[in-house]
């Protein structure tokens, strides 16, 4: 080998390497090689050992017959005798009738993918209407095979590792989950506990009020437990996808005034403002969203205390949309892609209890109904959740056109 080849090799190795992106660096190392290795269509199977059949992980048409593209079955045939001959395989077009179109003139070369010393799918390379690949050909495709196979092998690498890290996160969130919970778990049990114990006291001789206080407190403080493994039970249902839906029409400003109304009897003192014009009935489960809707004020409640909410409900196409917005501290954008996850806190959020589960249970409730939750947040100006949800289809034209008719009316009186 020449000291030019080499060069030439060194560069392709290298280019190839540094791109981290398989796909793109299999299409740079195919473009460098275009001047000595001319073909139409490549594409690359991979077999799925789970149902025996191919996979077309990679496909690229640059010449004729562009839109082989879209669907590589041209060369499903010939990766599946490589596989099964494990050696390179040529066919030619056969004999050729002068005029005939070139697209039907196909040369077709498969060569192995091997993956280490399995043999693991097929590359196969088109061209149309000659000339025939060559032997040289037939080596270089060897040579994009093995290539073609090590970034293969660094794809499944980098998903293997990506998924690893997921597992990590979770298991991370898990430990400090079981830390959370216990002391979740003993705080109202502790105070349950204690009053009750001091009202049992022989030697204490209570008056009304102070049992009445006592009783209060741990009426509240057992309230909050069953919440507590209520979400707990909840949470682990929606994970496991056995929780039961009862969807009816319903109309959502009505549900959250009705969940406000409830709110305000333990929070007297807290500002909601609800603007909801004309909206859609949607179809949803009223306990599941009413739920929604409660973990969003118990979050206002414990993350932005003292701040007005304001509640805004707006057609936006054919769904509907909320905004539940605070004034608030806000959350670190950095942190926002995670408050969905289940178990996940803000990290600092110790001294505010949670268990990280309430915005995990709210976006598995809004998914159920087809729809979509995310958070906007602006450190120092507060937070907004947003959800979408498709409104109902049985009642929707004629809200559409009941919507019309209002423009109509009040363009009229203008
Ligand atoms: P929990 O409240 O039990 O910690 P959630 O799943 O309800 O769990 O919320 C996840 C995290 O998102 C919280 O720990 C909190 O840091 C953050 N968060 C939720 N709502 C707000 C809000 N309105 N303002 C600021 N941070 C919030």
């Amino acid at each position: 080998m020449d000291i030019e080849t080499l060069q030439s090799l060194n560069k392709i190795f290298q280019a190839v390497e540094i791109q981290p992106d398989w796909k793109l660096a299999l299409d740079s190392l195919l473009a460098t090689l275009r001047h000595q290795f001319v073909y139409d269509n490549v594409a690359a199977y991979v077999l799925d050992r789970q149902t025996g059949g191919q996979d077309v992980v990679y496909a690229r048409a640059v010449g004729r017959g562009k839109s082989a593209e879209a669907d590589a079955a041209w060369g499903d045939s010939i990766a599946g005798q490589v596989l099964l001959q494990k050696s390179p395989l040529l066919k030619e077009p056969g004999d050729i009738l002068p005029g005939t179109d070139r697209l039907l003139q196909a040369h077709v070369l498969g060569v192995p993918l091997y993956m280490g010393a399995r043999l693991e799918g097929a590359l196969v390379f088109v061209r149309f209407g000659g000339p025939t690949f060559a032997e040289e050909h037939i080596t270089l495709a060897q040579l994009i095979a093995s290539w073609t196979s090590s970034l293969l092998e660094r794809k499944s690498l980098q998903e293997a590792r990506a998924e690893l890290e997921s597992v990590q996160r979770q298991m991370r969130l898990q430990d400090d989950f079981v830390s959370t919970i216990s002391h979740e778990l003993r705080t109202p049990l502790g105070f349950i506990k204690g009053y009750s114990t001091s009202l049992l006291r022989q030697d204490a001789n209570w008056d009304a009020a102070t049992q009445s206080e006592f009783l209060t407190i741990i009426d509240e403080e057992a309230d909050r437990l069953t919440g507590l493994i209520e979400n707990m039970l909840e949470s682990a249902r929606l994970q496991s996808k056995t929780l039961q839906f009862k969807f009816q029409p319903l109309r959502l400003d009505a549900l959250i005034r009705d969940v406000s109304v409830r709110v305000a009897t333990h929070h007297p003192q807290l500002e909601v403002r609800i603007d909801a014009g004309t909206t859609p009935t949607i179809h949803g489960d009223s306990v599941r969203l009413s739920q929604v809707f409660e973990n969003l004020f118990s979050n206002a409640i414990k993350y932005a205390p003292g701040s007005q909410l304001d509640i805004t409900l707006k057609t936006h196409g054919r769904k509907l949309r909320v905004a539940f917005r605070d004034y608030g501290p806000g959350i670190p954008e950095d942190f926002i892609p995670f408050i969905f996850e289940r178990f996940y806190r803000v990290p600092g959020e110790r001294s505010v209890t949670g268990t990280g589960l309430g915005l995990y249970i709210c976006k598995q409730i809004i998914l159920a109904h087809h729809g979509k939750i995310w958070a906007e947040s602006v450190m120092d100006e507060g937070t907004t959740f947003i959800i979408e949800l498709p409104a109902d289809p049985l009642t929707q034209d004629t809200f559409i056109q009941e919507q019309s008719n209002v423009q109509t009316n009040s363009d009229r009186g203008r």
